[in-house]
This record gives structure tokens, sequence and C-alpha cells, in this order.
């Protein structure tokens, strides 16, 4: 696998702020193909670095577009799901560049939702007969046996 970078040199940050824009295959996220979502855009940001006297100081935003299936009526669904941040870095370690792909990575991976959804709105599917109640009804909910009310009982005593 491809490994990303993105480096930052010291000795220019020290000179002035780096401001940088770019973007990367999605598999720069290294999410292992579940089949449940995929990364169907190119993963782009945006950043500005900023040297302080305790450390480095990112500000950014981060994009991409995933696709999946709506987690209750399994209509396929794209969703864009962004981010901004802000890194503070102060192990800098001792070379004279810093890599901050996995910082970026992961405040993106943040960011995705824990499960997708087409609509707030959606109805689902029926649990009974499986059909898609956002486009069709069905009678199962009327048909269901209800539970036997304590009203039945005083009913017979009549
Ligand atoms: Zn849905
Ligand atoms: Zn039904």
């Amino acid at each position: 696998m491809k490994k990303y970078q993105i480096k930052l040199s010291l000795a220019r940050l020290e000179k002035e702020n780096i401001i940088t824009e770019d973007s990367f295959d999605a598999d720069f996220l290294e999410l292992e193909n579940d089949g449940i979502l995929s990364v169907i855009s190119p993963v782009t940001f945006k950043f500005e670095a900023q040297l302080h006297a305790s450390g480095v100081v990112i500000r950014g935003n981060a994009t991409v577009t995933i696709s999946g299936e709506c987690g209750r009526c399994l209509a396929p669904v794209e969703e864009t799901v962004s981010t901004e941040y802000t890194l503070f870095l102060d192990e800098l370690g001792s070379g004279d560049e810093i890599d901050i792909a996995d910082d970026i990575r992961e405040e993106l991976l943040l960011a995705f939702p824990a499960n997708i959804i087409c609509d707030e709105e959606c109805k689902g599917l029926c649990p009974h007969c499986g059909i898609n109640l956002n486009r069709k009804s069905c009678k199962c909910a009327d048909s269901a046996p209800d539970a036997p009310s304590p009203w039945d009982a005083l009913d017979q005593l009549k």
C-alpha cells in the first residue's frame, strides 16, 4: 500500500506559516473494504501550519465523499464527510520535518458517521414482509395480533 506523507519543514515554519491545499486518492484513509461503506472521491484537504514557542498549530479542513447502504431501507446513499480541525503538535521529534498525514487521516475518520441513513425520516423496511415503507405501505402492522388487553377479561365478565 502506498504510504502517504504530508511533510512540513520546521526550518520553513520558522520563517513563515505553511499553507497547503492538496488531494490524495481514497486509499489514503487505509479503510478496509468491508462492503458496507466505500470511499468514492479523493480526499481533499487544506490547512495552515504555524510555529509557536511550544509546538506547531495546524488549522484546516478535509473532505471526502462516501457511499453505502441506508441502515434502515438499504437504499444506496452518498454522503459528503467533512471536518474542520485544529491540531496541536508539541512533540516535534529531532528531525527537521514533521509528517502530519496520520493526524489528518484520524481527524477525517472521526467525522465518519456511525451509520448511514438516506434520510432522517426514512421509514425503513417492514420487518414482516420486507417492503420499503418509504415507497409503499403494507397491512402487516394492522394484522399483527395485538397484545391481550386487560379489558378483554373484563368484557367477558359482562
Ligand atoms: Zn433509508
Ligand atoms: Zn409488511
